[in-house]
C-alpha cells in the first residue's frame, strides 16, 4: 500500500514535469546569417524559421533549440520570451514620432538596420497603427522547407545573347494611350480602399475587363479582417505547351490616404502596376505562348499584403510550378530623369533581376538596377518569397520618394507616361522572354525533359556526370542541348551538331555548382523551337564537418 502511494506520488511528479515541459513557451529569436553551415544546422535541428531579412531570420524556438543552435556557433538573441497567442508586426524605418508613439502602446524593436517588429502583449497591434504605413505581419508557418542554399552567382559576360524579334514585337505594343485611359478608370473609382464598395466595383471593373479579353478569370476571396471580404482578381492565359508551367505579373489595385474611406486615387500606387499588367494582358491574347502566364489583381495590400499572402500560401498548397513573380508596384512617377527601375529580389531570386536587366539591355528598355535584399517585403512579391518562389519587386524608387505616396493627391496629373510605358513594356518583354511566343511553321521543343546527376569522388578528385533525357518529338532531325550555370539565362550549347538520340550525357562537371539545362527540337529545315522547360541540377554544398554525411539529403538531387 505504501508502495502504491508512492508509485502514484510519482506518477503525479513526472506528469506535472511531463505537463510543465510540454507548456513551455515558445521564444521569438532572431539568428544571424552567419558562415555556410547555418542552413545546414536550421534544417538539421528543424527550427521553425519564420521570415528571411536582410542579415538574419526571425524563427520560433524552445529552450532545447536555442541550446543546440548555440551548439552549432550559431549567433542567437532572443526577441520575446513567449510568443505564444501574439500576432507580430515587420515595419521599415519609422520617424521618430511613429517611433515612440509606438514604444510607448507596445513592443517595438529594431531586429536589423531598417526593420522593426511591433507587437503587443494582447489585442491586434494593426489597430495602433497609423494608416498607410507599410507593414508585413510576421508569418506564423515556417518558411524552413523552401529555404535555399545561397550559391555564387555570377553572369556570363561572354554569352551571345539573341534578342528574340517577335518580344521586341509584343513589348514595343505597349500603347501609352491605353495606360492612361485604364489609370483615369481606376483613379474614377475615387477610392480602392480595401472596405469601401467602390473597391469591390474596382475589382468587378479589372474582371470585366480581362472577361472581356477572352481570359479565363476568377475572383479569390480574402477575408482582409474578420468575416470581411474583398477579392483578387485572377486571369489566366493558358500554355500552348507546358500549361502547368506558370508565370505571374502582379500588382495590387487597392489604395489607402489618410481620407480613405472617401478619396484614395492611388495612381502611382498602384494603378500603375494594375494598369501595366492590364495593357500586358491585351497584347499577349495576340501571341500563343508555350507557359502559361497569369495576372493578378491583389487586393488588401495596403492592410498587410493580405491579398497575396492568400494567394501565395494556396498556390504553395496546391504545389503549383510557379516559375517567376513580376510584382509591380509604383512605376509611373520618376522623381528625376532620365529615372531607373528598381528590380528588388531576395537572394533566391537573384536570377529573376539579373533576367530583367539582362532583357532591358538586349532589347534597349528602360534602365534597370539590380536591389538583392530580403529585408524589402512591403509589397506583393514577399509572400512569394516566404513559400520559395522567385519573385522580383519593380518599383520606381526604394525607398519611395513620390511625394504623393498615400496622400489625396496622387493623382494621373503627377505621372510621367513616357517612363510608365517604359517600365511597363520592360516587364511585358521580361515576361514573354519566360513565356516564349510560339512560332509558327516552327519546331516544337521536347518535353519531359529529366535531369540525373552521378557523382564521383575520391581524395584526388571529385565531379559529377549529368544524364539528361527527353521525350522525343515525332518528326525532329535532332536536338540542341543548352546548359548554363544560371537560370533561364546564359545558356551556352553543348553539342556541336544536333544530337539525333533522345539522351545526353554532360561529363565530368564541378559538384559545388549548380546546372541549369534546357533542350531544343530541331526541325528537317534546320528550323530551332523555342526553349523546353529548364531542369536544375543542385550543387553538392559541404555544409560543415557535422552535416556532410546527410548533405546530400539537404541539397543533392535534381528540381525541375
Ligand atoms: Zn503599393
Amino acid at each position: 500500500m505504501k508502495h502504491l502511494k508512492l508509485v502514484l506520488v510519482l506518477l503525479l511528479v513526472m506528469g506535472i514535469a511531463g505537463l510543465l515541459s510540454f507548456t513551455e513557451p515558445l521564444r521569438l529569436i532572431r539568428i544571424q546569417k552567419a558562415g555556410p553551415g547555418l542552413l545546414g544546422a536550421l534544417m538539421r535541428l528543424q527550427i521553425d524559421v519564420l521570415q528571411e531579412l536582410g542579415t538574419c531570420f526571425l524563427a520560433r524556438a524552445d529552450r532545447e533549440d536555442i541550446r543546440a543552435l548555440r551548439g552549432y556557433s550559431v549567433p542567437v538573441a532572443v526577441l520575446d520570451l513567449d510568443a505564444r497567442r501574439k500576432s507580430y508586426l515587420l515595419l521599415p524605418s519609422l520617424s521618430p514620432p511613429v517611433r515612440s508613439n509606438l514604444s510607448r502602446r507596445g513592443h517595438l524593436l529594431e531586429v536589423e538596420a531598417g526593420t522593426f517588429l511591433f507587437w503587443t502583449e494582447t489585442g491586434d497591434p494593426g489597430a495602433i497603427l497609423p494608416p498607410g504605413l507599410p507593414q508585413k505581419p510576421l508569418p506564423t508557418a515556417t518558411i524552413l522547407p523552401y529555404l535555399k542554399p545561397a550559391l555564387p552567382f555570377q553572369k556570363n559576360p561572354s554569352v551571345a545573347r539573341p534578342a528574340n524579334d517577335l518580344v521586341a514585337e509584343i513589348a514595343g505594343r505597349i500603347s501609352e494611350d491605353n495606360l492612361r485611359g485604364l489609370v483615369q478608370a481606376l483613379q474614377n473609382f475615387q477610392t480602392r480602399y480595401v472596405s469601401t464598395p467602390n473597391c469591390a466595383t474596382a475589382a468587378q471593373f479589372i474582371f470585366n475587363y480581362y472577361q472581356a479579353l477572352g481570359l479565363d478569370v476568377r475572383f479569390q476571396d480574402v477575408e482582409y479582417s474578420a468575416g470581411a471580404i474583398s477579392r483578387n482578381v485572377v486571369a489566366e492565359l493558358p500554355g500552348r505547351i507546358y500549361p502547368e508551367d506558370v508565370l505571374i505579373i502582379c500588382g495590387h489595385y487597392d489604395s489607402i490616404s489618410d481620407d480613405m474611406t472617401t478619396l484614395a486615387p492611388g495612381a502611382d500606387d498602384n494603378a500603375s502596376g494594375t494598369a501595366a499588367a492590364m495593357e500586358a494582358a491585351r497584347i499577349l491574347t495576340l501571341y500563343p505562348l508555350d507557359f502559361t502566364v497569369r495576372f493578378v489583381a491583389f487586393t488588401a495590400e495596403e492592410t498587410g499584403l493580405i491579398g497575396s499572402r492568400v494567394y501565395a500560401a494556396e498556390a504553395r498548397a496546391r504545389n503549383e510550378k510557379i516559375i517567376g513573380v513580376i510584382n509591380l508596384d509604383m512605376i509611373a512617377y520618376p522623381d528625376e530623369l532620365p529615372e531607373d527601375l528598381e528590380i528588388i529580389v531576395n537572394p533566391a531570386s537573384e536570377w529573376l533581376a539579373a533576367k530583367f536587366l539582362d532583357v532591358c539591355g538586349a532589347y534597349g528598355l528602360v534602365a534597370a538596377n539590380q536591389v538583392v535584399n530580403a529585408a524589402i517585403i512591403y509589397s506583393d512579391h514577399s509572400p512569394f518569397w516566404d513559400w520559395g518562389y522567385a519573385a522580383l519587386l519593380a518599383i520606381e524608387d526604394y525607398p519611395v520618394q513620390n511625394p504623393y505616396y498615400h496622400g489625396i493627391t496622387d493623382t494621373i496629373d503627377t505621372l510621367n507616361f513616357g517612363f510608365f510605358r517604359d517600365s511597363a513594356r520592360a516587364a511585358l518583354a521580361v515576361l514573354a522572354e519566360l513565356a516564349q511566343p510560339v512560332r509558327f511553321g516552327y519546331p516544337i521543343a521536347p518535353e519531359q525533359l529529366r535531369a540525373t546527376p552521378y557523382t564521383y569522388s575520391s581524395l584526388y578528385n571529385s565531379f559529377k556526370n549529368i544524364h539528361l533525357s527527353w521525350a522525343a518529338r515525332p518528326g525532329a532531325a535532332g536536338y540542341n542541348i543548352y546548359r548554363s550555370s544560371i537560370s533561364h539565362q546564359d545558356y551556352q550549347i553543348l553539342n556541336s551538331a544536333p544530337v539525333t538520340a533522345t539522351v545526353y550525357l554532360d561529363r565530368y562537371l564541378r559538384n559545388d555548382s549548380s546546372f541549369f539545362y534546357v533542350v531544343t527540337t530541331v526541325g528537317t529545315d534546320g528550323l530551332e523551337s523555342n526553349y523546353s522547360q529548364q531542369v536544375w541540377v543542385w550543387p553538392e554544398v559541404a555544409v560543415s564537418a557535422q552535416t556532410q554525411a546527410d548533405r546530400y539529403s539537404f541539397f543533392g538531387g535534381v528540381q525541375r
